[in-house]
């Protein structure tokens, strides 16, 4: 069975790249029935941050990425959390060190700093590996401080990733790296590798920047004798400035993204195509659950993909439009004042966000008779001379609007132009700025009628003609 794991370092931030990883996990497990699990790796506790797990959990709730397993707490798992499986690493070392292909060192600070004086990046020297056992046991047995080493072997060591293909490294641009620190902890890689195996992963799915930690982690599994699990890395990620993503920078998280507006399953939807592309058809439009169904790790592409905000404001839009009634209504409620159905379905497919909604309805409350200039348009054909006509006539046959819905106020209107020699576009530009007193409406003459009413209605048009006269005998 396929099993992934979602692995965060719990930095307080979960950028989208982060998010990304943990779909992809998700989509690789539950594409072939298989199983995901999240593991917080918190055993740098430099980096640790306060409430940084929430973070994690509440992004992946929100985003629908459940994990299958962890430990019961009563309701949904806990994750895993490395902090709380320390006891289970430093016996790992030790067998490597048995073997030969791990060992103690016991360098001090002082000396350490020494050797990175002159290059940060200088590698371990390998001081302490001429140790004799004698030397190794009475530092032990005196209790002087040690870290584990990894034992780099020489040669090359060559991988195959399912998105970058096959790489080798020479193993000599590899570090003796530390797995056991001098407070106990596995460092993060080592405690990566032992986590990955004892809970039996098959595919590891994480960002390309892990690519060159790989090979260290491949001469781990072979000291073991374990199974090497298959590799997908992913390509990067760029901010609209085509800068790595970064809190620094500013770049949304997940959470920044829900408090602009945007939906948890549209942000989903989005990520899933930075970097991945659906099999053949131009169809961008997919639940998380239509996602499993087509998830492919063939259609990740290796070169980086841009954040596009304009990109996700529009799928946001069509997530709208596509959203059922009944949860449009719950979202949108705070925004519309008066509970007409009709208000809701007017906004629905005409907005990006539900900010947007005030704006759009506030010719309902906030009505101001529109400036003369306003009826002026050149496509519609339609002067102030011409409003005032097809306002009039309107007017005039006010007792004929006796059905006010939709199709029949649609329907008179246009009989009405007809019978007074307009054109349908210039009567109805002209109710429409009349009884908006807006440039830009989210719908047209008849539907503007419609949730106003017709007392409403009337009286808008009303002083609209009342104020056309006026400007007309100047
Ligand atoms: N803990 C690593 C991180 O924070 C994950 C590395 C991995 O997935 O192997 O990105």
């Amino acid at each position: 069975m396929i099993r992934t794991r979602f692995a965060p370092s719990p930095t307080g931030y979960m950028h989208i790249g982060n998010l990304r990883t943990a779909l992809y996990e998700y989509l690789c497990a539950k594409r072939e029935g298989g199983q995901f699990v999240l593991r917080i790796e918190d055993t740098d506790q430099e980096r640790y941050t306060e409430g940084a797990v929430e973070v994690i959990y509440n992004t992946l709730r929100i985003a629908g990425l459940v994990h299958d397993e962890g430990p019961d707490i009563g309701g949904p798992y806990a994750p895993y959390v490395q902090s709380e499986r320390k006891g289970h690493y430093l016996e790992y070392a030790k067998q490597l060190v048995e073997q030969g292909t791990a060992y103690y060192c016991f360098c001090a600070k002082e000396r350490l700093d020494e050797l990175h004086k002159e290059n940060e990046t200088a590698k371990y020297d390998r001081h302490c590996l001429s140790l004799s056992a004698e030397d190794i046991a009475r530092n032990l047995e005196r209790g002087v401080p040690y870290v584990i080493r990894q034992l780099i072997p020489n040669g090359k060591t060559t991988f195959v990733d399912a998105v970058y293909g096959e790489i080798t490294v020479d193993n000599d641009e590899l570090d003796d790296q530390v797995l056991i620190k001098s407070d106990g902890l596995p460092t993060y890689n080592f405690a990566n590798v032992i986590d990955d195996k004892l809970m039996e992963i098959t595919h590891v799915v994480r960002g390309s920047e892990y690519l060159s930690s790989t090979p260290k982690y491949n001469l781990l599994y072979k000291s073991f004798g374990w199974e090497i699990p298959k590799y997908i890395h992913l390509p990067l990620i760029l901010n609209e400035k085509g800068e790595k993503l970064s809190k620094r920078r500013g770049d949304a998280s997940f959470e920044d993204l829900l408090a602009q507006g945007f939906l948890p399953d549209a942000i989903i939807n989005y990520i899933a195509l930075l970097g991945w592309a659906p099999p053949a058809d131009n169809r961008e439009i997919f639940s998380l659950s239509e996602l499993i169904g087509v998830f492919d790790v063939s259609g990740i592409s290796k070169s980086p993909s841009k954040f596009d905000t304009q990109k996700l404001t529009w799928l946001n839009g069509e997530y709208f439009k596509k959203m059922d009634e009944d949860e449009f209504r719950k979202l949108a409620a705070p925004y519309i004042q008066k509970d007409n159905p009709k208000l809701y379905s007017m906004v629905k497919s005409r907005i990006s966000f539900l900010t947007e909604i005030t704006e759009k309805l506030d010719f309902i409350d906030n009505f101001n008779l529109p400036d003369t200039a306003l009826y002026t348009h050149k496509k519609m054909k339609t002067t102030p001379e011409i409003a005032l006509n097809a306002l009039e006539a309107a007017e005039a046959a006010r007792d004929r609007f006796t059905d006010f819905t939709n199709d029949k106020l649609y329907e008179t209107l246009t009989n009405i132009a007809a019978e007074n020699e307009l054109k349908n576009s210039q009567i109805l530009w002209s109710i429409r700025t009349a009884l908006s007193g807006k440039p830009v409406t989210p719908c047209g003459a008849s539907e503007l009628m419609e949730v106003l009413g017709k007392d409403e209605s009337f009286d808008r048009l009303g002083k609209a003609i009342g104020k056309l006269r006026q400007e007309a005998a100047k």
